[in-house]
């Protein structure tokens, strides 16, 4: 028996709708990937990239991961963006970030099991580094606003992180157009920010 039958119809009736507006519509999608877009966001299921930015498939192409980082140290990350840059020839790059972003709190709480510590430990350098900042100094109970200066500032680190990268830098050596953004969604209203923008 099929398993999870409600996803299948919902996907059946998904298929039946794009049709329904757009005879070709999956022609075409087969037809040619040229997103303008990489999107490096924040696995949380709250924050589904095409969705927030009500962009149709085809449109972004996209990565995700807990808390949103570009580690150079994760051959996952650098093939998408080695990809996403050289093939797809992407325009912009957008790391967005999230408000109660559950990963910047483990990476604020006591050490876990790997491999999840493992994939925190820029983040923990992040907290101590915000931290002999001056800012919530010895703070056994992080408070919220802590918290989430630090999805902004997670945010700012992971743009510092692509800026630095060789594929990056290439790209821009050989005039080729590339922006980065650092973006920060709430999820109380469901808006974006610009954490660049003055
Ligand atoms: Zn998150």
């Amino acid at each position: 028996m099929r398993q999870l039958p409600e996803l299948f119809e919902a996907n059946r009736r998904w298929s039946e709708q794009q049709k329904g507006r757009d005879p070709l519509y999956f022609e075409r999608l087969c037809g040619l990937q040229r997103p303008k877009y990489l999107w490096i966001g924040c696995a949380d299921s709250r924050v589904p990239a095409n969705t927030i930015i009500g962009l149709e498939p085809g449109e972004v192409f996209v990565h995700r991961n807990i808390a949103n980082l570009v580690n150079p140290d994760d051959t996952n990350c650098m093939a998408i963006l080695q990809y996403a840059i050289d093939v797809l020839a992407v325009e912009h790059v957008i790391v967005c970030g999230h408000y109660g972003c559950g990963g910047i709190q483990a990476a604020m709480g006591p050490v876990l099991e790997s491999p999840l510590e493992e994939w925190l430990s820029p983040l923990r350098q992040l907290v101590q580094q915000c931290g002999s900042d001056g800012e919530q100094t010895g703070t056994s109970n992080p408070s919220r606003a802590h918290w989430y200066t630090l999805c902004e500032k997670n945010v700012a680190s992971q743009v510092a992180v692509l800026e630095s990268l060789p594929v990056v830098r290439a790209a821009r050596e050989r005039g080729q157009t590339l922006s980065l953004h650092g973006w920060i969604y709430d999820l109380h209203d469901g808006l974006l920010r610009d954490l660049r923008a003055a």
